[in-house]
């Protein structure tokens, strides 16, 4: 399978926050005044998305649970940016190729996503040391 990565497009960068709450305050503050929340129960997380105009957004993360993999990485790290989105389409080929060639992936099959879309993360160990998140609209 041929891939070329310059057809990806930049969707987000996941932040993590302690709260929603506390980190719209400093973007409310830099004169964000359009967000939309969603909870995502298989992530054990409410999102925010901050929209730009070119398209990127701005995820905010907060944990609903103890359990959730954004709690962990507050434990760990404390609040700051947690994952690079890129736009794909056929996200489960890309997957298989991309085990195919030896690159460490968390899932090896998409799971459901914020905003309706399939979603997989590529190990931070593959990518030095950047989470990157792979999504794809869903129909
Ligand atoms: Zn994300």
């Amino acid at each position: 399978m041929n891939i070329d990565f310059s057809n990806f497009e930049l969707d987000h960068l996941g932040i993590a926050v302690n709260t929603i709450e506390e980190g719209l305050q400093f973007y409310q503050a830099l004169g964000f005044d359009k967000y939309e929340i969603e909870e995502v129960p298989s992530e054990k997380v409410k999102v925010c998305f901050l929209s730009l105009r070119n398209q990127v957004n701005i995820e905010l993360l907060e944990p609903t649970s103890t359990e959730s993999p954004i709690a962990k990485f507050l434990a760990k790290r404390g609040p700051g940016i947690h994952h690079i989105c890129y736009r794909v389409e056929n996200l489960e080929q890309l997957l298989q190729e991309y085990k195919k060639r030896g690159i460490r992936l968390i899932d090896e099959t998409p799971r459901p996503g914020a905003h309706n879309c399939k979603v997989a993360f590529i190990h931070p160990k593959a990518s030095g040391g950047v989470l990157i998140e792979l999504s794809e609209k869903r129909g």
